[in-house]
């Protein structure tokens, strides 16, 4: 590691000492850079390390809001702005009882080099609440209401709106937001500045929205995977997969996987796994869409009503199967360890396309690279949605909407943009097929540049 980088990484580790996924991203990326950053001693000279590390904006704000009994709560909302050089702040928003600052700033920091590799112009940003929607903060064992989420949005965009536009910050969803909250968020929005403008993504189609977004980032990490395969000569017809989570990533990824050919075999949530040896079946994954975004339920139900899956409590997806071709992490942070990716690897599994933000901890990391195997990172292979979310903008701006073949064309178009990007960057620094390497090189460099081009700020 070169000096630089050590210091960089020092430097950060002291200042954000309690925020420990915020320097597990940072490590990831820095440790990966020192080849492009001999190779340009203007990026060491004008301290881009040092910026990038540092939100240009952290906004902190209190939600206050009524719950159905009559009874104030109070929540703490967030919106990190990171990095704006190569376009307005762009990211999710996240509601979710685990965020708090450290968690956030790692995920804007991500999205800073997956924006960037998606050859759009936009910034990375993140941002969301300790708010849980699925406890009800009066009656345990119950969701929030509708209502409740409503007023809990309502108050959550009174303060956010004056930080974000159409040209300054545009948010979209993440964990725990959906269709539901960007409408309530984006209503609340169009009231408090008097105008109609594309300020989030992920609106509903009456709305502004695009073809293909609830879509775009679990079929955007299949189409990664297909281009990785493809550099083998393989497809996914008859592959052997497992998926983690049950929400908007893992069940379009999965429902991409079961149109290319191959057998989803897993599927989890908080309850724990379902596992279907001869692969969930199409009617069984719509009955879990419904069950996730209709219902608001339990794959623990799902499993008591449906003889051919197996239910294993508390568990996730990946120390289930006997034999895996290919896993994709779509729930969470750090939620595949070394001893889950030791498992994989004893298996058969070739190939590791991460649906969610940072799912492999630094250990299964490591053992994935080792084996040399197919991996791919989430800030490359997760990059379909926020591309989308792009082409959602685009639409917006021109008041026109294309169809869903267009878009999905568009998407597949950017993820082979981005996978050979990636693939050609570590090929150029010395490292074929380390697409971790590659994808934070790549994205790097661009963001790198347009910040020594606008001088110190
Ligand atoms: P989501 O719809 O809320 O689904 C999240 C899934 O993860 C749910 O199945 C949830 O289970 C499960 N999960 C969450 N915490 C868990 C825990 N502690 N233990 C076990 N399971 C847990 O969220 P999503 O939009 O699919 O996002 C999933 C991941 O992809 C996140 O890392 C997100 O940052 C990333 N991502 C999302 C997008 C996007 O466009 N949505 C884009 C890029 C990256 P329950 O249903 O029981 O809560």
């Amino acid at each position: 590691m070169s000096k630089y980088v050590e210091r960089v990484l020092k430097e950060t580790a002291a200042r954000n000492g309690n925020e420990p996924e915020f320097l597990q991203a940072v490590d990831e990326v820095l440790t990966t850079l020192d080849p492009v950053l001999k190779k340009n001693p203007q990026y060491e000279a004008n301290a881009i390390l040092e910026r990038m590390v540092e939100p240009e904006r952290v906004i902190m704000f209190r939600v206050p809001w009524v719950d159905d009994k009559g009874i104030v709560r109070v929540n703490r909302g967030y919106r990190i702005q990171m990095n704006s050089a190569i376009g307005p702040y762009k990211g999710g928003l996240r509601f979710d009882p685990t965020v708090n600052l450290g968690v956030l700033k790692f995920l804007a920091f991500e999205q800073v080099f997956k924006n960037s590799l998606t050859t759009l112009p936009m910034g990375g940003g993140k941002g969301g609440s300790d708010f849980n929607p699925k406890q009800s903060p009066h009656t345990p064992g119950k969701r929030c209401s509708d209502a409740e989420v409503m007023r809990f949005c309502q108050s959550f965009m009174t303060e956010l709106f004056r930080h974000i536009g159409p040209d300054t910050d545009v948010p979209a969803g993440d964990m725990n937001v959906g269709g539901r909250e960007i409408g309530y968020l984006f209503g609340q929005y169009k009231r408090l500045a008097n105008e109609w403008t594309g300020v989030l993504t992920g609106k509903g189609l009456s709305f502004g929205g695009s073809l293909i977004r609830p879509e775009a980032t679990g079929y955007g990490d299949i189409y990664f995977a297909e281009n990785m395969l493809a550099m083998r000569g393989e497809t996914f017809e008859g592959k052997k997969c497992v998926i983690s989570g049950s929400g908007n990533v893992a069940s379009f990824a999965a429902q991409k996987l079961m149109q290319l050919g191959a057998k989803v075999m897993t599927l989890s949530d908080r309850s724990g796994a379902i596992f279907c040896e001869d692969g969930i079946t199409e009617k069984m994954l719509k009955d879990i869409m419904v069950l996730k975004t209709v219902k608001r339920g339990e794959l623990a139900d799902f499993a008591k009503k449906t003889k051919a899956v197996k239910f294993f409590a508390g568990k996730n997806s990946w120390q289930i199967a006997d034999k895996i071709d290919a896993a994709f992490p779509c729930a969470r942070q750090n939620e595949l360890n070394g001893k889950d990716a030791e498992y994989l690897l004893k298996h058969g599994c070739k190939l590791v396309g991460e649906g969610a933000n940072m799912p492999s901890t630094p250990d299964a990391i490591a053992a994935f690279l080792k084996a040399r195997i197919m991996y791919s990172p989430g800030k490359a292979s997760n990059a379909g949605g926020v591309a989308t979310s792009g082409l959602e903008m685009s639409q917006n701006s021109e008041r026109l909407s294309w169809t869903a073949e267009e878009v999905d064309s568009k998407l597949k178009g950017i993820m082979k943009s981005i996978h050979d990007n990636a693939w050609e960057a570590a090929a150029k620094y010395g490292d074929k097929g380390n697409y971790v390497m590659g994808a934070n090189i790549a994205g790097f460099v661009k963001v790198a540049d347009a910040m020594v081009a606008q001088g110190v700020c």
